[in-house]
């Protein structure tokens, strides 16, 4: 990639990894990620032995929110939530001006927690969490289960279903336009929770679902909310989608080496 870059090594300050699920940012490694069956990977120790630069871990949801705060919607914002919407869902949660990650480097795993009792099976071993209804592999469940024949449906490649919902919508495709329209009532059922909890100036909807979907999603979004939460927190609350146009994640990886970088220029 330096090379490519076209950039002189000496001025890489560190390189940024993410990686889904739980993840030990001191000790380097890959907790659990429940989509890759990943267990305890000691995923820095084996990057060291190939890459010979300064190395930051940490997960998607942090890397979204740390790429909004410094380059998208929630620069300036000390109170914003950045809903992750791709193949796994979670939260970047940013209060009283900084990253907030919980005592153990956890915080913001929404998409795991229960919007439907006794609901479908999810990875973690729980049923009804969030990210079943509006994770990539959910909406095309959503699918499946309003139109099993669809077109819309290819039912290996998650990126061609979401890409031809949008097709769909943007053609008025009525089984497009309906799963879009329930897929915002789960998130908007989840979304109000958070703004209910959080009392967010911001919510910004990220990811390559949010991005591929787009307007019509915000909008279907931004009613279900409206229908959910309570009027004091909604009315302060502004949702959007990321501005960030290239991939959020590998723009907050980046800004984790960027971070390392000055922290360790601070402690000298
Ligand atoms: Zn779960």
């Amino acid at each position: 990639v330096v090379a490519g870059a076209g950039i002189e090594g000496a001025r890489v300050l560190g390189v940024g990894v993410s990686v889904p699920g739980q993840v030990d940012r001191e000790g380097g490694v890959s907790e659990y990620a429940p989509n890759w069956n990943w267990r305890e990977v000691p995923l820095l120790d084996l990057l060291a032995e190939h890459i010979a630069y300064p190395l930051h871990l940490d997960n998607p949801l942090r890397a979204c929110a740390v790429a909004e705060l410094w380059f998208g919607a929630a620069r300036g914002h000390g109170d914003a939530v950045v809903v992750n919407l791709g193949t796994g869902v979670g939260a970047g949660l940013v209060l009283g001006g900084g990253l907030h990650r919980g005592v153990s480097n956890s915080a913001g795993e929404w998409g795991h927690t229960t919007l439907v009792l006794d609901g479908r099976l999810c990875h973690c071993g729980n049923h009804g969490c969030v990210e079943t209804y509006v994770g990539a592999p959910g909406i095309m469940l959503n699918l499946r289960e309003l139109s099993p024949d669809s077109a819309l449906l290819h039912p290996e490649d998650q990126t061609a279903t979401i890409d031809a919902l949008a097709g769909g919508v943007a053609a008025q495709d009525p089984v497009a336009l309906k799963v879009v329209r329930d897929t915002a009532r789960y998130l908007g059922a989840g979304i109000s929770d958070l703004v209910n909890l959080l009392n967010p100036e911001l919510v910004v909807l990220s990811s390559w679902v949010a991005a591929t979907l787009g307007e019509p999603l915000l909008k279907e979004v931004r009613e279900a909310v409206a229908r959910h939460a309570l009027r004091r927190p909604f009315a302060a609350t502004d949702i959007v989608l990321s501005p960030i146009p290239t991939d959020p994640v590998c723009l907050g990886a980046a800004t984790f080496a960027l971070e390392g970088a000055l922290q360790s220029a601070f402690k000298q």
